[in-house]
């Protein structure tokens, strides 16, 4: 069940997330969280020393958070998410479709991850950056996660799928409304989002 945050507290929350101690990509989870429901973020600390940060301001804006051993840490809306979600994680049998739902990714992707298997994850997103993404389809290209430079934090199943396009077009709007934020200026001015 997607949670949807009051605009005003979803940006409080979103100017304050401790981005010194994450990697670039969890910009777009908060915006996805905040802004398009996303339930929960699975994110690699880049220095054990931002945990302190993390779990404060996860306190703060009342988010759950699990951290494990390897520094992987989940945020969750819903309390106990975090720590279920890190244990799909590592379970051994088969489970793309189960951790892509519980990190809010459509089930058509899940589905189509979960064909090309864990192994297969890293070549299916080196062929997915050079699919060309067209028309409204521009949005949900992924190519500019790890930059930071995205609206969907997933890899899309197809160049139209319209269950991703949900979503970006969501986490569009809401950069669009608060466009004045310094920490989005570069998003807003991206092709995603300014369209050219
Ligand atoms: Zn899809």
């Amino acid at each position: 069940m997607a949670t949807y945050w009051p605009a005003l507290r979803a940006i409080d929350h979103l100017r304050t997330f401790p981005r010194e101690w994450l990697p670039s990509s969890a910009l777009v989870d908060f915006l996805l969280l905040f802004g398009a429901g996303k339930p929960a973020v699975r994110v690699q600390l880049t220095n054990p020393e931002g945990n302190a940060a993390l779990l404060s301001w996860c306190d703060e804006v009342d988010l759950d958070l699990a951290i494990d051993e390897e520094s992987f840490a989940c945020i969750s809306v819903a309390r106990g998410d975090a720590r279920r979600i890190l244990k799909i994680d590592r379970a051994s049998e088969a489970h793309e479709i189960e951790l892509g739902l519980a990190l809010g990714y459509p089930l058509c992707c899940c589905q189509r991850i979960a064909a090309v298997g864990e192994a297969g994850i890293d070549r299916y997103a080196e062929e997915v950056s050079h699919w060309s993404f067209t028309g409204p389809y521009a949005l949900i290209n992924p190519s500019g996660y790890l930059e930071g430079r995205a609206l969907v934090s997933h890899i899309p199943c197809s160049v139209n799928c319209e269950s991703s396009l949900e979503i970006a077009t969501r986490a569009r709007r809401f950069v669009i409304n608060h466009s004045s934020e310094p920490f989005l200026s570069y998003l807003v001015r991206s092709k995603l989002v300014a369209g050219k």
